[in-house]
């Protein structure tokens, strides 16, 4: 069965496999590999995603996208009248990206390989892990988006030991990462970003810079004006490449200026990563260009300057962190073209538990147990010991972040253990952390009695009823556009014979009707799917007995064995469509 590679992007997400000795990419029925990671809701047709989705949304219709920015939170968006968290979003994107690769697969998708950017915390990744299990995707691994950026780059320059900097410019963030390759490893040793620094701004920017040409102001436009406006700044962009007057009149030299104040945002995040990372300019062996805006020349232009050299550009620069996940499928599967490489990450926060240095204290202040920077995977143990005469159980509360005080970092779960009741400081409790390459932290509590207790906090998988619900729900949305087509035409039959009908067979009807829409709105399929075969069973008997009917009237030849209690009521009339 198959492993497919997945770049579940802010903006556009993709899939690649690797066969035949290299990537290829999953293409939609247009030929394009980027499906656009939004939703919509469109009336009459329920949720899309990905292309049509974005057109829908970018012509004012009812759609979110952008939700990976806040993978890991309980933020929610309304779609059609209900509510989605961002990892329920993401996981219809990845069913999407699974459907389409089911059409070259056809015996199934065994496994997937996701990345994520390398700053994403425990959430954000068991999150990803999440959305994955309701698509119906198995993921055994997740790596850092550089490090598939690093593997796409090996594979053309070869795997000499290299200093490189991925410079990943995407539609609305901007991720820079310091990653060391030597031997078969490959390490991230430094990450850097701007949440809020993409292809988006630089819409804008040209939407404001057309605005004040015109003497007008971006800011006053409505927001139907300002949508128009971006998507034409957008298509503008995309065109500078390409031969031919655009509409706004945008030229290179025109965009550089504009972009100025981007790149001195860039600049500055570009001397603090190789600041953290210890390295000079110099030291740098390459810079890799990644994301979709990295295909403007601009850019290019920028980093040339910047560096005093010329970027590497890795092919069609929206491609290459698909490609290096496609890369990595290729490993997994141990495919002989590939050698194993190990992909080894640093952690970029500290993770530690809260403790109190006296009692009654009311804040506790953080322990740290996996120092940010620490290679992975890393494991640590720490004893600790009981604060209060005979307390009876001990609550490890854990942590991620930098801050002394815990309260101030991200509370990430807690694990309580039973103590022998003791005189404070007596009695004690063994802590073991263990963060591995996948971003899951392991928590173990061991108390003097042997006794375990613990906590898997990334890898917590949704439990089995849990489970079933969100696939259920992911499974309805999904139906498939043919099905819910399906469904149209059965209610347009029915409401047909409605119309036509008078007294009691108009009363069943009317109640088959709503019976069927209620199962259609459900929110799950197996009802919808009974519904939809109630109704077509439904509709064959009436049509079958309008039909032995006419063959009564044409030819004579009584058919008495049929139940024609339903037609008692009628009035007689020709009830057309009687099929020839
Ligand atoms: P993400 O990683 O954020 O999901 P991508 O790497 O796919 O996103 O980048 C999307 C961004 O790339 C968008 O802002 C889009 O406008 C921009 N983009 C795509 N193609 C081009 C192009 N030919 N020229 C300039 N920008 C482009
Ligand atoms: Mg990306």
């Amino acid at each position: 069965m198959a492993v497919i590679g997945i770049d579940l992007g802010t903006t556009n997400s993709l899939a690649a496999y690797w066969a035949d000795g290299r990537v290829h990419f999953v293409c939609d029925e247009t030929g394009s590999p980027l499906v656009p990671s939004t939703a919509a809701y469109i009336p009459g047709k329920g949720i899309a995603v990905g292309r049509k989705a974005r057109e829908h949304f970018l012509a004012g219709g009812e759609g979110v996208s952008s939700f990976k920015r806040f993978m890991g939170t309980k933020k929610e968006y309304t779609l059609g009248g209900k509510t989605y968290t961002p990892m329920e979003l993401s996981a219809m994107v990845l069913h999407k990206l699974k459907e389409q690769a089911e059409g070259i697969f056809p015996e199934g998708i065994e496994e997937a390989v996701i990345t994520v950017p390398a700053y994403f915390n425990d959430k954000q990744r068991s999150d990803t892990k999440k959305a994955a299990q309701i698509a119906g995707l198995k993921v055994e691994r997740l790596i850092n988006e550089p490090s598939a950026a690093a593997l796409a780059y090996r594979m053309q320059y070869g795997s000499g030991d290299k200093s490189l900097l991925v410079f990943d410019f995407g539609g609305g963030t901007l991720d820079l990462s310091c990653v060391e390759c030597f031997d078969n490893v490959i390490e991230i040793t430094a990450v850097a970003g701007d949440n809020y620094l993409g292809g988006d701004d630089i819409d804008r920017l040209i939407a404001e810079y057309g605005c004040a040409q015109r003497g007008l102001d971006y800011s006053r436009l409505g927001l139907g004006e300002q949508t128009e406006l971006l998507k034409r700044a957008e298509e503008a962009k995309c065109r500078l490449g390409e031969p031919g007057e655009g509409e706004l009149s945008l030229t290179e030299d025109l965009l550089f200026e504009i972009c100025m104040p981007l790149f001195a945002r860039m600049k500055e995040l570009f001397l603090h990563i190789l600041e953290d990372a210890g390295l000079r300019v110099s030291d740098l062996d390459d810079l890799i260009m990644v994301g979709g805006s990295s295909r403007l020349s601009v850019v290019k232009r920028f980093l040339t300057e910047l560096l005093g050299k010329e970027p590497v550009v890795l092919g069609d620069t929206d491609l290459v962190v698909a490609q290096g996940a496609g890369i990595y499928t290729g490993i997994r599967k141990r495919d002989a073209g590939i050698r194993d490489i190990l992909l080894t990450d640093v952690c970029p926060f500290t993770l530690g538990v809260e403790t109190f240095r006296r009692q009654g204290e009311k804040k506790g202040y953080l322990l740290p147990m996996i120092e940010r920077n620490s290679t992975l995977p890393a494991s640590r143990r720490e004893r600790l010991v009981t604060l209060n005469d005979y307390q009876t159980a001990v609550t490890v509360k854990i942590y991620q972040g930098e801050e002394y005080f815990s309260r101030d970092n991200i509370y990430l779960g807690e694990v309580t253990a039973q103590v022998a009741p003791k005189k404070a400081g007596k009695e004690w409790i063994d802590v073991y952390f263990t963060y591995d390459i996948n971003g899951i932290l392991h928590v173990e509590i061991v108390n003097s009695k042997n006794e375990h207790n613990q906590i898997l906090l990334a890898n917590q998988t949704l439990g089995g009823a849990e489970l079933e619900r969100y696939k259920r729900e992911i499974e309805v949305l999904m139906t498939p556009p043919l099905e819910q087509e399906e469904n149209q035409k059965l209610l347009e039959r029915a409401s047909a014979y409605y119309e036509q009908s008078t007294g009691a067979r108009r009363e069943r009807l009317g109640a088959l009707i709503q019976w069927f829409l209620a199962g259609m709105n459900s929110g799950r399929l197996y009802r919808v799917r009974k519904a939809a075969a109630e109704m077509e069973r439904q509709l064959k008997s009436l049509e079958e007995a309008d039909r032995q009917r006419e063959d009564l009237l044409f030819d004579g030849d009584l058919k008495w064995d049929l139940d024609l209690e339903d037609l008692e009521d009628d009035d007689g009339k020709d009830l057309g469509n009687t099929g020839d």
